[in-house]
């Protein structure tokens, strides 16, 4: 290819900033445009941030788990934003069989018993029996990443940061390829795309410490409790079939909460600090697409694994932008295509 293309990226969630950023990389010339005041206010700003591939591999198809490890060197090492200390599953006595069950569908785990847990786990000392212990996953702050990302593109003399400002279809003709990464805005062009509520809890308190995110198997939702530092703790997330915002419902609330006291009953104490709800964007198997028409790329349906594999979706928008690539494993999913290919 000749010319350096001039990218144009809609939309600073965690999708449209790794985009804008590994095109920056490669040197290209780069719009961002964003319609909130500044970056990571969409769905994104709900994220609880773990990055656990091996984990997911419960209840997600095996390309969430190759994206996923993929985009762990980005996070750990390339923007270098993210603490690589493991992740702890752990069932109360009643539910052991689950977990078994958690074990038999995942792998990349060591098996720990109470005195392995409390090793690792001080505060959680003779609370439980068993857990599974995936070493090499990950977790973040997902609006410090995002901070974090939005401050490094600034510093690129090829990249333009626009916040509060609506990207408009006419303006594709200033740029050469457009990416659009609008996540559940875009479903005006996208309208196999649902949205999926996830609603979350941060509690305050000094009395627990946790070194790293802890999951506790639960019947209804895959329930996490992310440390943020300074005795704050994330608690999510939710997973209703419903696209309205609106505010968490007394039911989120108990699950969320019950399962926190579960961890430790010193939750209870707990100021609540913030209770919200974001929008996941999803397509019907859940799995993300890249959709390319003529010059505009579609990167949606990052569903409850936005930050999970982002990194990986965006080389390989660079790729297909630079070196006309293709893969199928993303771009090839819909079943219309696949009849059609
Ligand atoms: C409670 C909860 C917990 C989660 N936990 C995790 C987790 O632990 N790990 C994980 O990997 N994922 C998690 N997720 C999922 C993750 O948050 C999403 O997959 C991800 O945020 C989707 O990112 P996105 O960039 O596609 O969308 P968004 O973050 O919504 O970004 C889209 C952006 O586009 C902008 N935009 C829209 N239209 C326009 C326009 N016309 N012009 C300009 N800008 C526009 C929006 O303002 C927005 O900022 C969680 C989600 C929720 C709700």
């Amino acid at each position: 290819m000749g010319k350096t293309p001039r990218i144009r990226v809609i939309g600073a969630g965690v999708a449209g900033l790794t985009v804008a950023f590994e095109f920056a990389r490669a040197g290209c010339p780069v719009e961002l445009i964003e319609r909130r005041a500044g970056p990571g206010l969409g769905c994104s700003h709900f994220a609880g941030g773990m990055l656990a591939p091996w984990c997911e591999a419960e209840s997600a198809e095996q390309l969430i788990v190759d994206l996923g490890v993929e985009s762990l060197k980005f996070w750990t090492q390339t923007a270098a934003l993210a603490q690589r200390c493991g992740s702890l599953v752990l069932a109360p006595a009643r539910d052991q069989p689950e977990l078994t069950r958690f074990a038999r569908r995942t792998s990349g785990f060591e098996r720990l018993d109470a005195e392995g847990i409390a090793a690792l786990e001080p505060d959680l000392a003779g609370r439980f029996e068993q857990a599974l212990f995936f070493t090499d996953e990950a977790h973040l702050d997902p609006r410090a990443a995002m901070a974090a990302l939005a401050a490094r593109l600034q510093e690129f003399k090829n990249v333009a940061l626009r916040y509060g400002a609506e990207a408009k279809p006419s303006r594709d003709k200033d740029a050469d390829w457009t990416i659009d990464c609008r996540g559940f805005d875009g479903r005006d062009a996208l309208p196999d795309l649902r949205g999926v509520r996830g609603e979350m809890l941060v509690l305050a308190t000094s009395e627990i410490r946790l070194a790293r995110p802890v999951r506790l198997i639960h019947p209804r939702h895959p329930v996490y409790i992310v440390p943020r530092g300074d005795g704050r703790f994330m608690i999510g997330a939710t997973m209703i079939e419903s696209d309205a915002p609106g505010p968490v419902t007394a039911r989120a609330m108990l699950e969320l909460l019950g399962a926190a006291y579960a961890v430790h009953p010193a939750f209870a104490e707990a100021e609540i600090i913030e209770t919200a709800a974001g929008v996941r964007p999803a397509f019907a198997d859940n799995l993300p697409r890249i959709r390319c028409e003529d010059r505009r790329i579609y990167v949606n349906g990052l569903f409850r694994h936005g930050f999970l594999v982002a990194p990986a979706l965006a080389r390989r928008v660079v790729d297909i932008v630079l070196e006309g690539a293709h893969f199928p494993e993303v771009m090839d999913a819909d079943p219309g295509e696949r009849q059609s290919a």
